[in-house]
């Protein structure tokens, strides 16, 4: 990828913490020397100082029988006792765990004492269901309290959870169902969204509906279902069980039973941005570790005094491992909040930080992007003066959303860590350390203290700094993925074949070294485009893009194209204001121009498209593979994971 455009690297604004952040923060620049000269005790220590071992361990990093790791395995542990009663037996049993916040307004304070006893009492549920070690639990439920205490109840028991969005239908839930052969079904009669309430219940009812003849053998025992959003719902006597009357009547007595460390805790499918989703397989004590250890030193966790919001749902990986594992461990306390960020009014989130004093917000690009959109006058009517730190995360964020969150958001005081890591690493892996690194607008700049990342060409050897290549992790890590559920050979294959003789796991993102040595995410190596030899990426064009005043949003694919082999394509969403003023003609020509000079000739669109919509996944990622059927005139590929079915039809229609 040696030729390719250098273009952000031009960014040189930088941005130091304040020396008052920086004599506070959690995590400080020793962590980066403790890992260097010793990176499996650094990890080891980590383990014993931020988790309780019921039985200690002995040994760190197995990696005998590379691609198959363990960590810690002689060790034991109870995942829920980690993030709950040990909090409570430490007096702490007061602290509010959760501010939670419906979509209409109604809000529950639940402490950890609270969350413990739910827990437990859930636990006795789950075992008298039969399910223990091993069996596997689907839930499939809104942004409620419960589906928090559904996972840790899961963990308690040695069972493994598999989360299932609650946008997704019945047909993506039956598949992951399925796949991993869950015994019971936890979901909810309907949560709220966007201002009326969205029922989940039939689309389990759909998912179990008669399967005779299917050749699929049923698992699923029992479906536990909460009562939210008090519609109607069929009930299958014998099947269906309600949560308010088999919870609250169990035991609040419960022993949390020990566990190895490698005990499976959860299946979880990625977000199918590139394809067919892959069931992730995560275990206990390497993922707990560092959803502990990054949660406490990249979001800056003050547990006495921090009120901590990550927007994201628990159905994707971000909200397992920092709303429900990584706060948790921490004794943080944190908002969550069930409905969409515009209802009942554009400003609710900001409403929200405003109302519980939220001290750090961690979110996603595309939510940041849709608030430029509408205008820093909506976020600007609230008092967002306790933000004291911003985090962003699940696509490469431009700079120019970068300082738009500084500024309006931030105040120009809180520092932005953006953070790269994926479904299979568990946690973060490359982020700056807020109270010690200077960030960079745009790049996510360095690895975590104990992990090892290099951007390498095909070959598998080191581009060095100024170029760029393909993101690798070089050392196993805790909390990475341990397989891809019942299908060890696509485990292999997806990640280890490619660069099998030196032993890395391929990331599948394409990355720049500046040269100071940090790293730039450049988009999914499959998406990066090949217009005349040159290599370009997505990201740095949709970021030029987005660097004109008149774009709101932008996606770029390459297209097959006869002279130059493939050939630059856009879609771009352009703001209301100049909607109005201009005509698409003149804008696309406008927009064409605009990125020749910012980036060169060989990057100028050959077709810019306006759309009002772009697609994307449930978790706000833009599936880029679907505009390349467009772009290339195919029939649409697979759009289950897609948020709203019908924008495909929309953005054909408006491209013909
Ligand atoms: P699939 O693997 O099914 O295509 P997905 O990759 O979108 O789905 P996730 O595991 O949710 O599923 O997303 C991980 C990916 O998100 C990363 O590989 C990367 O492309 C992108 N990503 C996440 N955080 C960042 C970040 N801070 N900067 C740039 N890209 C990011
Ligand atoms: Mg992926």
């Amino acid at each position: 990828m040696s030729s390719q455009i250098d273009h952000l690297l031009n960014e040189d604004r930088r941005f130091a913490p304040s020396e008052d952040f920086a004599a506070a923060a959690v995590g400080t620049a020793d962590l980066y020397h403790q890992a260097a000269t010793d990176r499996e005790g650094f990890w080891a220590d980590r383990a014993r100082e931020l988790l309780h071992w019921q039985t200690p361990f002995t040994k760190v990093l197995d990696w005998s029988n590379p691609p198959f790791a363990t960590w810690f395995e002689d060790g034991e542990l109870n995942v829920a006792y980690n993030c709950l009663d040990r909090h409570v037996e430490a007096g702490n049993g007061d602290r509010v765990a959760l501010f939670w916040e419906g979509e209409p307004g109604d809000e529950r304070r639940v402490t950890y004492a609270e969350l413990t006893d739910e827990v437990k009492r859930l636990a006795n549920v789950l075992t008298e269901l039969g399910i223990g070690r091993g069996d596997r639990v689907a839930v499939y439920l809104p942004m409620i309290p419960e589906a928090v205490a559904a996972m840790l109840a899961v963990a308690r028991v040695g069972a493994v959870h598999s989360v299932v969005f609650g946008g997704f239908s019945a047909d993506s839930l039956r598949a992951r169902i399925d796949d991993a052969g869950a015994k019971l079904v936890i979901t909810a009669d309907g949560g709220y969204r966007k201002g009326r309430v969205s029922a989940l219940k039939p689309a389990v009812d759909l998912a179990l509906a008669d399967r005779n003849g299917s050749g699929v053998q049923e698992t699923v025992e029992h479906v536990l279902v909460v009562r939210r959003g008090g519609n109607d719902v069929d009930w299958t006597p014998g099947r269906d069980l309600w949560w308010h009357e088999v919870v609250p009547a169990a035991s609040a007595e419960h022993e949390a039973e020990a566990f190895p460390a490698e005990n499976p805790l959860f299946i979880l499918y990625t977000s199918g941005t590139t394809g067919k989703p892959k069931g992730i397989l995560h275990t206990s004590g390497g993922y707990l570790t560092q959803a502990a250890f990054t949660n406490r030193v990249v979001h800056d966790i003050h547990p006495e005094s921090d009120v901590y919001w990550c927007t994201a749902d628990v159905g994707w990986i971000t909200g397992h491992t920092y709303v429900t594992y990584g706060p948790l461990a921490n004794g943080a306390t944190q908002v969550m909040y069930e409905g969409t960020p515009d209802t009942p009014h554009p400003g609710r989130w900001w409403e929200l930080v405003e109302k519980y004093g939220v001290t750090i917000l961690y979110t996603a690009p595309t939510a940041i992007r849709s608030f430029m959109k509408i205008g820093r006058q909506v976020a600007q009517q609230f008092d967002l003066s306790s933000l004291r730190l911003l985090g962003s995360v699940g696509e490469p964020i431009n700079p120019e959303a970068w300082m738009w969150y500084r500024s309006v958001i931030g105040g120009d005081r809180a520092p932005i860590i953006d953070t790269w890591w994926q479904t299979e690493t568990g946690a973060m892996m490359i982020s700056a350390l807020p109270g010690v690194t200077e960030t960079k607008p745009g790049s996510a700049q360095v690895p975590l203290p104990g992990i090892t990342v290099d951007v390498v060409d095909d070959a598998g050897q080191e581009v060095g700094n100024g170029n760029g290549g393909l993101l690798v992790i070089t050392e196993p890590w805790p909390a990475m993925l341990r397989g891809i559920w019942g299908d060890p050979d696509r485990f292999v294959e997806t990640y280890w074949d490619k660069f099998a003789e030196q032993g890395f796991y391929f990331a599948g993102d394409g990355a720049r070294l500046d040269d100071d040595g940090d790293v730039w995410l450049l988009g999914r190596v499959d998406d990066v485009m090949n217009v005349s030899g040159h290599r370009l990426s997505t990201a740095e064009i949709e970021s030029a893009l987005v660097g004109n005043e008149a774009v709101a949003e932008a996606a770029v694919v390459g297209a097959s194209d006869e002279t130059t082999g493939q050939a630059v394509v856009a879609f771009v969403i352009i703001k209301e204001s100049y909607l109005k003023a201009h005509s698409p003609e003149g804008l696309a020509q406008t927009l064409r121009a605009w990125v020749g000079e910012q980036i060169g000739p060989i990057a100028r669109p050959r077709d810019v498209y306006i759309v009002g919509e772009l697609p994307k996944t449930r978790s706000g990622k833009i599936m880029r593979r679907l505009l390349r059927d467009v772009a290339e005139g195919r029939e649409v590929g697979d759009t289950t994971t897609l948020a709203d079915t019908a924008v495909m039809s929309v953005i054909s229609a408006q491209v013909k």
